[in-house]
């Protein structure tokens, strides 16, 4: 019995091809991607929830159940356009992380030293604020929402913004290269997320969240409560960084 299986296995092997082993890789690289996309989000339990789908259905085809099965099948056309739907944000954000990741000319990169300025002031201060940095996919469905300012990035003109009785200062900022595109604007929700019950109301933090999970920008938070910093990326919410991480987060992102 057991020599059968090495036999088997050995048999497998000896047709193991160098193309066999990059379609194994590949496909590893690209579960690997698309988990890692997905995590925190709710398309990771969506995704979970499919997979168990696929298990039963294999079970119904190899036990020969053949109704369960028809009713799978049946249900599976339906399933594709739900996953399309469902997984839009996650599909866009996927799709243009396969292209260029430089899309901050180097004479730009020089005004994030102003805004990671105004995030150290904002944090000293306690002030809240929530800051949207565009990469490839455009928030102007976004900024058009809020307040048009389209100004050079610059330390004050940030704090300013989100000085505490500032017209301005509730919403989120947007900023597109070196500039403050709009303030004052209104980010999604998350439809789910997995930061815990205290977070059930902390919509500054839920709104970076929701924005990471719809696109691919990368969000800065300053709380107000406690003054620590997040960021929201790739569908994740990373608290309590220094200014130092944070630097390095954004350049990751960015250069
Ligand atoms: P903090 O730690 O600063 O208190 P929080 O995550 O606890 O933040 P809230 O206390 O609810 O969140 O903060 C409310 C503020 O967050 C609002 O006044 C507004 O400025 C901002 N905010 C709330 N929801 C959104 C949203 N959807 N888009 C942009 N900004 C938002
Ligand atoms: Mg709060």
């Amino acid at each position: 019995m057991l020599g059968e299986i090495l036999s088997g296995v050995l048999t497998a092997l000896r047709g193991f091809t160098l193309a066999d082993f990059l379609d194994i890789l590949l496909l590893s690289f690209i579960l690997y991607s698309f988990f890692r996309l997905i995590k925190d989000t709710k398309a990771y339990q969506m995704a979970i929830g499919l997979g168990i789908i696929m298990i039963l259905f294999l079970i119904t085809q190899w036990g020969n159940l053949l109704v369960s099965n028809r009713l799978i099948k049946s249900f599976i056309s339906y399933l594709i356009i739900a996953i399309i739907i469902l997984f839009q944000g996650e599909i866009r954000r996927f799709l243009t992380s396969i292209g260029s990741r430089s899309i901050i000319k180097k004479e730009n990169i020089s005004t994030f030293e102003d805004l990671f300025q105004a995030v150290e002031y904002l944090s000293s201060k306690k002030i809240g604020a929530i800051i949207a940095i565009e990469k490839e996919i455009s928030l102007e469905s976004y900024s058009s929402r809020g307040v048009e300012i389209n100004a050079q990035l610059s330390k004050d003109l940030l704090a300013s913004i989100f000085f505490p009785h500032s017209p301005l200062h509730d919403g989120a900022v947007i900023i597109r290269e070196n500039k403050i595109l709009a303030a004052g604007c209104l980010l999604p929700l998350p439809a789910t997320h997995t930061l815990g019950k205290q977070f059930k109301t902390r919509t500054r933090h839920l709104a970076a969240l929701g924005l990471a999970q719809e696109t691919d920008s990368v969000i800065v938070v300053v709380s107000e409560e406690t003054g620590t910093i997040s960021l929201a990326t790739e569908g994740y919410l990373e608290r309590g960084l220094d200014k130092a991480q944070l630097k390095e987060r954004i350049k990751s992102q960015f250069i």
